[in-house]
């Protein structure tokens, strides 16, 4: 039997989701959030990263220029209410 890949003939829009809004990327970032991952940007130099969230990490390390800050120094990259660009 030949074997077919199913999301040739879905729509693009169907296989990638609409990711092109703001509002949907913070949606995409409340479910890694809701799944125990959440994506921030380094309080010193700005570069994003990924870590594990949980109720026993109360610091974070920059894996760039290895700042060592609390968590909340750390702003997550998409968020409710957050400045869009332009
Ligand atoms: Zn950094």
């Amino acid at each position: 039997m030949q074997k077919t890949n199913k999301n040739i003939m879905k729509p693009k829009q169907e296989i990638f989701g609409n990711n092109g809004t703001w509002t949907e990327q913070v949606q995409l970032q409340e479910e890694l959030q809701n799944i125990g991952y959440n994506i921030v940007s380094c309080c010193t130099c700005s570069t994003t990263f990924i870590h594990r969230n949980g109720a026993d990490i109360e610091y974070l390390i920059c894996p760039y220029c290895g700042t060592e800050a609390e968590l909340c120094n750390f702003s997550d990259l998409f968020y409710n209410g957050m400045p869009e660009a332009d």
